[in-house]
């Protein structure tokens, strides 16, 4: 059985992608190499990208420069009012962008069209507004001067991202540069470039100016490095994983330029015994199922008291065995098959990394597709348990698996959640709400929940400290101004 694409998706999907430079599909300009984008629902081949290299990143860096000028000259308002003519293409076109992303990543359509597409256009228009409010101005009171600060533009910004959520991660990272008077140059993943390249197209279609975003595909090394290096770049922004995040800090601080970075984690989530369990259970399990728990800041470390332990997995352990996996496309699916083989292996990898390590199998789904689907990525979420010590207690997995551990007290609880450098997010659940923000204000992270997991709304700073991430985050007004780049305007007088 397959699923019934829009006219558009199919025709997207027809020709080999190309890069997105100054307003056209432009061709590599040096290789004629492709990669193939690949549908982890089926196994089988999408559609072929073209995969760049330092060339293309210097004609797409160039196209950004020169679109700079008249770019960041307009008013606020009327950059404000084309990203918002882009928001409403992007609500028109939500069905495509919703198929588009659900067939790259394999995530289940229902979060697709339900979260992912509607939650980044609602980031568009969040950063257009906050342009034409924000202070570019201000006026310092100090004696003897008349001074100011005034706050511009930089110029070209680099972009390199992740395949866990193409859209929302390009919308919540390019949307606050843009509204802010900057160009950009972007890479999305090499596995997940389909919604990237499509939002460029759109933006085009609205009248965004030709070379005000710009996309080149290809691989890390190839693509990712020439942006980070190319001289007329003068801020980076990188979200993936700690490993490659630290060579992009270390090669943006040889140059020096700012640098955000958003890297992985190893959320914890604390249950305490007079905690809501239903909640807790719901809200856990729904925290691996989500994005087949490719989620940088899921919770992937239950720590759960040791009264409440035998009832909270009891409760989690049905709703994961009632949890439909499936095709990405298919209406019915909560939770789809991870991106890749390569993720597949990882992910079961870790399973017998942590029975090796001493833990013990608490529960093990059944993720069998048959069909036309049965060469798909599927994985069955699986529990673990046993000592901290373990090995998928310490390390980001990336899929649909999380590691329980029991506690007695709160001292206990903290050390357990602290235990790591990752510091992304983590959540405590209980009904006592004093304890709930006194533990909150201890986890040492960018980001606490109180009886949740995965809490997100414009306005709510978030961001990683530590392993996790440095330069400021995401999703806020502060994300805005990161933007701008300070300048103080001083004059002595008499
Ligand atoms: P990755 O680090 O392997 O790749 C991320 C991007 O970097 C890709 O576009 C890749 O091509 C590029 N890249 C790889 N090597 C490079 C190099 N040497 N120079 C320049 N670019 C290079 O990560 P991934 O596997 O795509 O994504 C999963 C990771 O992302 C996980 O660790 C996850 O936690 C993290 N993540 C973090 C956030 C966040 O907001 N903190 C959000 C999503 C994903």
């Amino acid at each position: 059985m397959s699923y019934s694409l829009l006219t558009e998706t199919e025709s997207f999907l027809k020709a080999p992608l190309k890069h997105f430079i100054a307003g056209q599909w432009t061709s590599s300009v040096a290789s004629e190499n492709f990669i193939d984008v690949i549908d982890p629902s089926s196994g089988q081949k999408l559609v072929s990208v073209v995969s760049g290299d330092s060339k293309d990143v210097d004609l797409a860096v160039g196209a950004a420069d020169a679109a700079f000028q008249s770019w960041s000259e307009i008013t606020a308002d009327e950059r404000a009012e084309l990203l918002s003519k882009l928001a409403n293409k992007l609500e028109e076109k939500l069905d495509v962008l919703a198929q588009l992303e659900s067939l790259d990543v394999g995530k289940a359509i229902v979060n697709a069209s339900g979260f992912d597409i509607p939650f980044g256009i609602e980031c568009v228009r969040y950063y257009a507004n906050l342009a034409t409010q924000a202070n570019y101005e201000h006026a310092l009171e100090i004696d003897g001067m008349e001074a100011r600060v005034h706050r511009a533009p930089y110029g070209v910004c680099g972009f390199i991202f992740p395949w866990n959520f193409p859209f929302d991660l390009l919308m919540w990272n390019i949307m606050p540069a843009l509204a802010a008077g900057n160009t950009v140059v972007l890479k999305p993943a090499e596995l997940t470039p389909l919604t990237s390249l499509y939002v460029c197209q759109l933006a085009s279609e609205v009248g965004i100016p030709d070379g005000v975003i710009n996309a080149v595909v290809g691989t890390g090394r190839a693509v990712g490095s020439a942006i980070v290096e190319h001289p007329k770049v003068r801020r980076m922004s990188f979200t993936g994983s700690s490993s490659v995040g630290k060579q992009i800090a270390a090669m943006c601080g040889e140059r020096p330029i700012p640098c955000k970075i958003e890297l992985g984690g190893k959320g914890a989530a604390v249950v305490f015994d007079d905690a809501d369990i239903n909640n807790a259970a719901e809200q856990l399990a729904g925290a691996i199922t989500l994005n087949t728990g490719q989620v940088c800041c899921t919770a992937t470390r239950w720590i759960i008291h040791e009264k409440v332990y035998e009832e909270f997995l009891s409760k989690v352990t049905s709703i994961l065995k009632a949890t439909q996996i499936g095709p990405g496309l298919a209406e019915e699916t909560q939770m789809g098959p991870v991106v890749s083989q390569v993720q597949k292996d990882t992910v079961l990898g870790y399973l017998d990394k942590g029975l090796n390590d001493g833990a013990t199998l608490l529960y093990q789904g059944d993720a069998n597709v048959s069909g036309a689907y049965e060469k798909g990525f599927y994985v069955a979420p699986y529990l673990l348990g046993g000592s901290a010590d373990n090995v998928c207690f310490k390390e980001e997995i990336f899929g649909p698996s999380a590691y329980l551990v029991k506690f007695s007290t709160e001292e206990e609880a903290l050390s357990l959640v602290n235990s790591l450098d990752y510091g992304l997010a983590n959540s405590v659940f209980s009904q006592d709400l004093t304890r709930c923000n006194r533990i909150a204000e201890k986890m040492i992270s960018g980001n606490s929940w109180i009886n949740a997991h995965n809490v997100f709304a414009y306005g709510l700073p978030y961001g990683g400290v530590n392993k996790s991430g440095l330069g400021g985050g995401v999703n806020s007004p502060e994300t805005f101004y990161d933007y701008l780049r300070p300048l103080t305007v001083a004059r002595p007088i008499a």
